[in-house]
């Protein structure tokens, strides 16, 4: 949606801070300069002086002072009474001044126009800046304003936009665009439904990752449909004021009614539909927009062809009131792409950019296993600009896999130099996580070892990449993994007999793996087939929540640390079987900084 009026970004304090400024400035110049006229002080011979040139207009003598002007009664002068000039008021008088009060004062209305208005000034200025945020906030409601303007109902249009995407558009995703075909073609042709009395959900929820295009076959539903599509983002109900979100959202229905049939699109609506909870201090605003949002959905008539949609990827944390039948009752998941799915968002992308005409994109998509739709379109123009950026017209192969690594491990560093004994170092310990994995079944081979720093901070690494997409590991596949993160280490202890502080990211996951086996998938001999964590917000990375008493906790520990330390031992073994093979291997990777796997399996197998 587009808004008409652009919010102001500039916060209530600037305009008070602003006033104040004004105020003091006006006070030391402005006001003392009004109030009194200004009065010249000047010497008694100066008066005399100006009474002899008959320059003189009124004259008031008030104890030891001698206020009076010039003829045209411009400018008001002061000077001190002399005692002894007794001829003063003859003087004056013969030179046609006239003895009378000198008003010093400005008249009333100057007088009350700059004691009582200009102060007020600031106060109604900063008046009129809150009516004015008061009544942006407000949007169309047009309700209760606080300074009682209330005025305009400025009814903010929702402006329905043309998306243009179609689901072409969208690669991968094929369940998820069915799922949402239908929608498609109910909003063409809604008599169909409505003659066999079918109802058609009011609202279909899509949920996965980030970045796996949510709001991409939201904005291709609006295209295909080709009818209005109203897309607000879940933060815009945010209000500061308990009542405004619900007023935005009472209106963004009545608009959809009005232009049905239509989309209306929520974007990450966990931020308005998270789980209401009783406690003191809870949202008020958030929980009345909500409220709102249950009651419009429940209220509007979906034969007339309004369709919801939502997007979130934090699905578990939703009212459940949202997701029952009646409202959000269709859930679509929208996951990370498979191989195939890869492959095809690599070529929807590549399309818009100018490649060689030979990509093998499925060895691309195998490298990015686990990247998602929006890292994919990174990749794809990172390879673009990596062409430019050597001077070349279209995209190559090399392009690409340079930008999965990029996307993945960041940068070359090329200013990062190590000294010879650290690039020993990282060189052996690259090569014990290879040899680890070549030596062991159920590993993916290897594809890449390098020891050119990244901007992720690694300071080399080794790619493996597996044929397929993995759905199912077995144990041994995962103990096979954590000697595999052990290699490293285990090839540091047994050449330098030392260690480093480079396996710390290798530590992490193998600990983490084997503490899911214990904890999660029921895979420790001692402990059986028995969950004692869950995890909630799986599509962001996975919080972690134990569910055991301290006892077990204690006893898991225990069991992970055992798993990791004999992993790590048969690491430890496989490299002392080895210990040509890793010098060798070692030594070439050191002298040419970057190997590919046939490279590596040419010498392994020498
Ligand atoms: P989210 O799921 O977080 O809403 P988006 O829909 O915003 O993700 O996707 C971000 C970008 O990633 C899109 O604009 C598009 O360029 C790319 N993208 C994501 N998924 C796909 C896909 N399945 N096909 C093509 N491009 C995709
Ligand atoms: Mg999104
Ligand atoms: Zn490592």
């Amino acid at each position: 949606m587009q808004e008409v009026q652009k919010p102001s970004k500039k916060p209530l304090i600037f305009y008070g801070i602003l006033t104040l400024l004004i105020l003091l400035l006006l006070n030391s110049t402005l006001f003392p300069a009004i109030t009194q006229k200004k009065i010249i002080s000047v010497d008694y011979t100066e008066f005399m002086q100006m009474t002899y040139d008959q320059n003189i207009g009124k004259v008031q003598i008030e104890g030891t002072e001698i206020t009076f002007t010039d003829k045209a009664e411009e400018n008001i002068y002061r000077t001190v009474l002399i005692d002894t000039d007794l001829d003063l008021v003859q003087r004056v008088y013969d030179n046609g001044g006239s003895l009378s009060r000198v008003d010093t004062n400005p008249g009333l209305l100057t007088s009350i126009l700059v004691g009582w208005i200009l102060p007020l000034l600031p106060f109604l200025l900063i008046g009129y800046f809150l009516n004015r945020k008061m009544k942006k906030m407000a949007g169309s409601s047009g309700g209760g304003m606080l300074f009682g303007a209330g005025g305009d109902s400025g009814a903010r249009m929702y402006v329905p936009s043309s998306t243009g995407i179609l689901f072409s558009d969208v690669a991968g995703e094929e369940e998820a665009k069915e799922l949402l075909l239908e929608i498609v073609d109910f909003l063409h042709d809604p008599e169909k439904y409505r003659s066999i009395g079918a109802k058609l959900p009011k609202g279909a929820l899509l949920v996965g990752p980030p970045g796996t295009g949510k709001t991409l076959l939201a904005k291709a539903v609006a295209g295909e449909a080709n009818v209005p599509f109203f897309s607000i983002a879940g933060s815009e109900f945010v209000e500061m004021f308990v009542g405004r979100g619900a007023a935005k959202v009472r209106d963004l229905f009545r608009q959809a009614n009005e232009k049905a049939p239509c989309i209306i699109f929520i974007d990450e609506i966990d931020t308005i539909g998270k789980k209401r909870d009783g406690q003191l201090g809870g949202n008020d605003e958030r929980e009345q927009t909500l409220n709102q949002l249950l009651t419009e959905m429940d209220g509007f008539d979906a034969s007339k062809g309004v369709v919801v949609l939502a997007a979130t990827n934090r699905p578990d944390s939703l009212d459940p009131a949202l997701l029952r039948p009646g409202r959000f009752d269709r859930r679509i998941p929208v996951e990370l792409p498979d191989l195939q799915g890869r492959v095809d968002i690599l070529m929807v992308h590549a399309a818009k950019i100018k490649t060689d005409g030979n990509i093998d994109f499925e060895a691309v998509a195998r490298t990015a296993a686990g990247a998602s739709g929006a890292e994919l379109a990174n990749i794809v123009n990172e390879a673009a600009l990596r062409a430019v950026r050597n001077g070349r017209k279209a995209a190559t192969q090399e392009d690409f896999q340079e930008s999965v690594e990029t996307v993945i491990a960041g940068y070359q560093k090329k200013s990062r130099v190590l000294s010879d004994e650290e690039k020993k170092t990282v060189a052996y310990h690259e090569v014990g996580h290879a040899l680890v994995a070549a030596s062991q079944t159920h590993s993916a081979p290897v594809q890449k070892i390098t020891i050119i720093p990244r901007t992720s901070g690694a300071l080399g690494y080794t790619l493996q990449v597996d044929d397929n997409d993995h759905f199912l590991m077995s144990k041994d596949e995962l103990l096979n993994k954590i000697a595999t993160f052990a290699g490293g280490r285990a090839a540091e202890q047994l050449v330098f007999n030392s260690v480093s502080t480079g396996a710390s990211n290798d530590i992490e996951q193998a600990t983490k793996i084997a503490r899911s086996m214990v904890s999660q998938l029921g895979m420790s001999d001692e402990f059986g087939f028995v969950s004692f964590e869950e995890t909630s917000n799986v599509y962001l990375g996975g919080d972690v929540r134990g569910t055991c008493s301290s006892v077990t906790q204690a006893k898991i520990d225990e069991k992970v640390m055992q798993i990791v330390n004999r992993q790590y031992e048969k690491a430890l073994s496989i490299l002392k079987q080895n210990e040509e093979k890793l010098h060798l291997i070692a030594k070439y990777l050191y002298e040419h900084e970057t190997i590919t796997g046939a490279e590596f399996m040419q010498l392994f197998n020498k």
